[in-house]
Order: C-alpha cells, then sequence, then structure tokens
C-alpha cells in the first residue's frame, strides 16, 4: 500500500554518517533498560491502525513516540527498516461499516487517506513498508497452516458459518513453549482473561482448550468478507496477521515491536507466541509500549466518542508543529490527558522557537550547539519533554546556529525555516 511522503532529516556531522548515541528504552518484556539496538542496524514492527476512527490524538501519540526512536537512530548512524500494518479487515471496522451503510474497504481507503495526511502533516516519518492485511492474506493463511501442521493450533466447529462443516482455527497456549504466556507483557490469569474479554477474544467459548486462546482463522459467516485459502474460506484473527506481516518485512527477530501500552495482552503478547510457533526464536529484542491519552477522564476510544482528531485540530486553525510540540510535552511511555490548554501553551513555545530562529549569529565560531543537549536527553529513554526544555533554555543564552536548526529539525521533526517560510 502506498505510504505517506517522508520529510528529509538533515544530518548532523559534517561527513553525513551519524555520531549520536544509540538510545536506551524501556522494554515491556525484561521490565528494564535496554539500550538498542545491539548493533548498527535497527528493524521496527509498530502495529497500526484499524481504519475506523483516524487519527485520534492516541494514535498520533503513539507514532509520534516511534518517529523519535526512529531520528535517534537516524542521528546514531543506525541503519533502519521500519514496516507498519493496517488492519484493513476486522470486526470493529465492519461494524461501523453497517451501522453507517458504507463499504467496508470505502470506509477503510477514506481513514487510510485521512490517517496519510495527518502523519503528513505532522511530519511522522513513514513506515519502509505499510501493508494492509487485505493485501497479505494468502501468507497468513499459510501461517495459520503450519501452525495446524505442528499442532500449535487446532480447529473448532463453526456453526454459524456458511457451508457444511466449516471450522474456525484457533491458537493453542496450553502447549508448552520458552516462556509461558503473560511473561512477556507481565500480566498475571485474572487480568489476562479479563482482557481477552475486552478484546473480544470469547473466552467462554466451548471447546477452547483455554480460554486465551486467540482466533487464527475465521470461517466465512454470512454477510461478511471471506477469502479462499489452504484453511478454508474466511479471514484471518488479529494477531496473526501482525506476526506475519512483521516476519515477513523484518524477518525474527527484528529489534523492536512497538504500540500502545493497550495491545501489551493479549495482542502483542500472542504476536510472540505465534512467532516461536512458526520457528522464530523470537518475535522480537524488545517490547515497547507508549502510553495512552485520556480526554474527559477516560482513555480516548472511537467506543466511549471522546476523540479528539488530529485532523479536526489543523482544520481548527492549529500549527501542526505546534501540535507536534504539545504531544512532544509528554514523556512516551506515561498515560496523560489532553486538555486543549496544552497546544495554546505549545502555540506559545512555537512562537519563542521562531523569534530565536531569526535571531543573527554574527560569529559563528562563538556559537554554541543545541545538538549535545538533544542528543542527551533523547538518548535517555526517548526523554522528549526534558528536550523541549534544553531548547527553551538553550534559545535563552545563544544565537540560532545552523547545527542547532538542523537538530530541532532533525531529532524532533520541529523545521522552523519552513514554518518561517509559510
Ligand atoms: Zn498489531
Amino acid at each position: 500500500m502506498k505510504s505517506w511522503q517522508r520529510v528529509a532529516v538533515p544530518s548532523l556531522d559534517a561527513m553525513g554518517h551519524g555520531t549520536g548515541e544509540r538510545p536506551s528504552v524501556h522494554d515491556v518484556r525484561r521490565d528494564g533498560r535496554a539500550v538498542v539496538p545491539a548493533g548498527r542496524v535497527a528493524s521496527m514492527y509498530t502495529c497500526g491502525i484499524t481504519p475506523y476512527d483516524a487519527t485520534h490524538l492516541g494514535h498520533a501519540f503513539t507514532y509520534l513516540a516511534f518517529d523519535t526512536l526512529t531520528r535517534v537512530w537516524l542521528d546514531a548512524g543506525i541503519e533502519v527498516r521500519t514496516a507498519m500494518n493496517s488492519t484493513d479487515v476486522d470486526d470493529p471496522l465492519l461494524e461501523r461499516a453497517a451501522r453507517d451503510g458504507v463499504g467496508w474497504r470505502e470506509l477503510a481507503d477514506r481513514q487510510q487517506r485521512l490517517f496519510r495526511g495527518d502523519m503528513e502533516s505532522l511530519r511522522i516519518l513513514p513506515p519502509d513498508a505499510w501493508v494492509a492485511v487485505t493485501e497479505r492474506i494468502q501468507p497468513i493463511a499459510e501461517a495459520v497452516r503450519r501452525m495446524l501442521d505442528t499442532g500449535d493450533a487446532y480447529t473448532l466447529p463453526a456453526a454459524d458459518a456458511v457451508g457444511e462443516g466449516a471450522v474456525d482455527v484457533l491458537f493453542d497456549t496450553t502447549k508448552h513453549r520458552q516462556f509461558p504466556v503473560g511473561a512477556g507483557s507481565r500480566t498475571d490469569q485474572a487480568e489476562m482473561l479479563a482482557l481477552t474479554r475486552e478484546f473480544g477474544g470469547d473466552p467462554d467459548r466451548p471447546g477452547k482448550r483455554s480460554p486465551l486462546d486467540p482466533l487464527l482463522w475465521r470461517a466465512e459467516r454470512p454477510g461478511e468478507p471471506a477469502w479462499d485459502s489452504p484453511v478454508g474460506r474466511g479471514r484471518p484473527g488479529w494477531h496473526v496477521e501482525c506476526t506475519a506481516i512483521a516476519m515477513e518485512e523484518l524477518g525474527a527477530p527484528f529489534t523492536v515491536a512497538a504500540g500502545g501500552r493497550d495491545l501489551r495482552f493479549p495482542h502483542q503478547e500472542m504476536q510472540g507466541h505465534h512467532a516461536l510457533a512458526l520457528g522464530a526464536p523470537m518475535f522480537s529484542d524488545v517490547r515497547l509500549n507508549a502510553g495512552l491519552v485520556a480526554f474527559e477522564g477516560e482513555k480516548m476510544s472511537k467506543s466511549l466518542g471522546n476523540l479528539v482528531l488530529v485532523s479536526r485540530l489543523l482544520e481548527d486553525g492549529a500549527r501542526p508543529e505546534a501540535l507536534r510540540l504539545a504531544l512532544l510535552d509528554h514523556h512516551w511511555r506515561q498515560d496523560w490527558e489532553w486538555f486543549p490548554e496544552q497546544l495554546e501553551a505549545a502555540e506559545q513555545r512555537l512562537d519563542r522557537w521562531l523569534a530565536w530562529s531569526t535571531t543573527p549569529d554574527d560569529d559563528p565560531s562563538l556559537s554554541e550547539s543545541i545538538v549535545p543537549w538533544l542528543r542527551v536527553t533523547l538518548a535517555d529513554d526517548l526523554h522528549t519533554p526534558a528536550a523541549l526544555q534544553a531548547v527553551d533554555t538553550f534559545i535563552l543564552r545563544a544565537p540560532a546556529d545552523e547545527g542547532s536548526l538542523a537538530a530541532i529539525d532533525a531529532l524532533l521533526g520541529i523545521d522552523l525555516r519552513s514554518v518561517r517560510a509559510r
């Protein structure tokens, strides 16, 4: 699928190869810090949107967190490859399309276009591969077939499906693997069960080997989209989609499995187990979870109807750079609540930075550079609030030199010169 347009990321070193530090980030699986990548090459898979509620501030905050990680990697001279999916066929999308009387493909296309535009406005670097699930039905089905062959999956009759003898395929979480289910996301049994229920996992279905077993393949139901495949006519389950796409694009283990904290269980946990079942030694080296954004006291979500959309804020006159600053003013792992005053404060901060950017650097030989300040704060678990404060302090004591302007662009994604030129 066509990704969005990539903005240029200036190099901060005269020779063009990055000399920044590799970042230390908080890994969910270790529940501690890890310097990533171990070597000079990094790969990252980010769970993408289900295109029916794009793009709210929670999405923007998540993708901005991993955009920051990518920028820090590039500055450290790391070779980076990234992939992301779009869950363009799934229950919530189908339900929304039915409710609104539109085709599910039409709804997905429209939301994906909106998302693409929002990501471009916010200057979020696009993934090297942005893959729609509907583009990869056959490889996903093939992964499910392999899990049936190895005994990692089993079938259950699907009485309400189209056709005689149709079956759903489920993943067997009771089978012994390298680590028990829940260990990777640091989740206990009661919480796992509650989250399985919350995320549509149908724990009470008769015949399941464990209530936690997720669906790998759903046989065709009347009125639902379905594809012919080696495991019957139907459509894939949510976790195996991401597993198959990530492994196809990046191999396994790749460096970082990334997503919002609400994906910690079951989604990312099951990806990890699916990958083991498919023969990978590990799905990813580390697992990163961005914090969740609340509005009016609740996590922002379509079902609660408390969405703040990026497109709406921009239509109402917010500058995208100010919105970016408002989001970067929260640490990527923190849960936080959105208040409109945060955007006002960010607009004022942007104005201060813009005013500074025009101060002449009369004697470049005397000037300081913001580069080390930004590198230090961001290498420390991507501490963007500290990086913004570093700029606030820096602009009070030094003129605007070319290197600092480039660093604010490369590492924070704010190109003050282009904002001024508008
Ligand atoms: Zn995913």
